[in-house]
């Protein structure tokens, strides 16, 4: 495929996936594109370069960049923000990763990042939240913490389908509900937003099956259904019951649910294998404090997981480190959970870690769990080592603050020494 708006590498080979359009075959020399996004993106996106060259170095392997462009830098080449080139050199290269892209609040454009998930189909977001030694946090056992959450991406109130209030839509669907479906009291008079939620089967099971999957591949001991099914019955009670499905009768048994392992084997579960639990949201917002150690591979429909996701991130130090990545069937776009903090653009001040370790999502979604490693703990090094950037610098005694580019060579230093 040729493309106008994107220059493909001369060097390099593309990852190509096999016939069941999940296995990835990967090269040890790879074409991977990169988006370094809005604000910071300029900052942070050359530094999770020189992490993960070096990391892919270090285990005999090559990295080859591939810029594409999204929002303002695409604005300023190609005067439009979302280049169906990007779009479509993405589809065809599988992985890839991105910093932020700004997205303006109320009116002007819609969310680009959902732009890009949506055209990709990259229906799952998932979070691994870990303490990493030195991080300063918020509560007394961060490292109690070692969860991955898997959110849904597609559907849910995130679906777009909404009316405002005043618009002849929203009458029509108000005199349809009411009329119609016979909810005849329920909505109060006067102006009124009316949203949709859809929670299709469809959408819940592969979610599910990716957390399941991941849990199955990563040892991992239980996956959480976390949904709010006692009050919305047919929209979250729908995600838990066609949770339970999936694991009742898509595997064997390597997995099981909770409710079996008391009722069948009081409690003792079989070795390897993974227990599918559920936990009402607000409940589980509380155990994510308070037993923290319990919870393993959470699965959520879209709300449930941005709200708690972001919570989680909060236990373990916060924004500056929150690394994540969305995937679909064959192709992922690692990024990170922060913005683009337009304040702090182009200083070489802000803090890298949360895209580097997007990087090491990508890494061990390539294969390379011997790269991912050596950037996990040259970056546990560095930060124990009190070498940081201004946003831990302010928390802890005696660190010595780093520009986000004398930080990432750090790191780099450590994983070439480590190696
Ligand atoms: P933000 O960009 O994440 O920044 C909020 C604050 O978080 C910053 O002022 C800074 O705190 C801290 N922070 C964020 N990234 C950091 C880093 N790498 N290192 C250190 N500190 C960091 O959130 P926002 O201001 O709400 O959003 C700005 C724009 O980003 C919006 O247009 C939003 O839509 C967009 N956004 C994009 C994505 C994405 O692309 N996936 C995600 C979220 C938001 P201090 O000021 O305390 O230092």
């Amino acid at each position: 495929m040729s493309y106008e708006k994107v220059d493909v590498p001369e060097e390099g080979e593309k990852i190509t996936v096999a016939d069941d359009g999940e296995e990835l075959h990967v090269p040890d020399n790879p074409i991977i594109p990169i988006i370094y996004g809005d604000g910071i993106g300029q900052d942070v996106g050359p530094a999770a370069q020189t992490v993960l060259e070096a990391a892919a170095e270090a285990t005999g392997r090559e990295i080859n960049w591939m810029r594409l462009y999204a929002g303002e830098s695409a604005r300023e080449r190609y005067d439009e923000n979302l280049p169906d080139d990007t779009v479509e050199a993405i589809k065809e290269f599988r992985v890839a990763i991105k910093g932020p892209l700004t997205t303006p609040v109320g009116a002007g454009f819609r969310s680009l990042n959902v732009a890009l998930r949506k055209k990709l189909d990259l229906y799952t977001n998932m979070r691994p939240t870990f303490h990493l030694d030195g991080v300063p946090s918020p509560v007394k056992n961060p490292e109690a913490m070692d969860m991955v959450n898997f959110r849904e991406n597609t559907e849910d109130v995130y679906a777009g389908i909404e009316w405002e209030a005043g618009s002849d839509g929203v009458e029509e669907v108000r005199e349809f509900i009411e009329e119609e479906m016979g909810f005849d009291s329920t909505i109060h008079d006067g102006p009124v937003g009316i949203g949709i939620k859809p929670i299709t089967e469809f959408g819940t099971k592969r979610l599910v099956r990716k957390a399941i999957d991941y849990a199955l591949e990563n040892d991992r001991d239980s996956v959480t259904l976390v949904h709010k099914g006692n009050i919305m019955k047919f929209t979250e009670g729908a995600f838990r019951d066609w949770g339970y499905e999936v694991a009742e009768e898509e595997y064997g048994e390597e997995v099981i649910t909770e409710d079996t392992l008391w009722e069948e084997r009081d409690g003792d579960a079989p070795e390897d294998a993974v227990v599918v639990n559920d936990r009402i949201a607000d409940n589980m917002l509380q155990q994510l404090l308070t037993r923290t150690e319990q919870y393993d591979v959470l699965a959520m429909p879209n709300l449930n997981g941005d709200y708690l996701s972001d919570a989680a991130g909060a236990q373990i130090g916060g924004l500056g480190i929150a690394p994540g990545a969305n995937i679909g069937d064959g192709r992922m776009l690692a990024e990170p959970v922060h913005g683009s903090a337009p304040k702090y653009a182009g200083q070489d001040k802000v803090n890298p870690s949360a895209l580097i370790l997007s990087g090491r999502i990508m890494l061990e979604y390539l294969g390379w769990t011997d790269a991912a490693d050596l950037v996990r703990d040259a970056l546990e090094e560095t930060i124990s080592a009190g070498e940081v950037t201004y946003d831990i610098e302010r928390q802890i005694d005696g660190g010595e603050k780093l520009a986000t580019s004398e930080f990432a060579e750090r790191v780099a230093e450590r994983i070439r020494q480590n190696a």
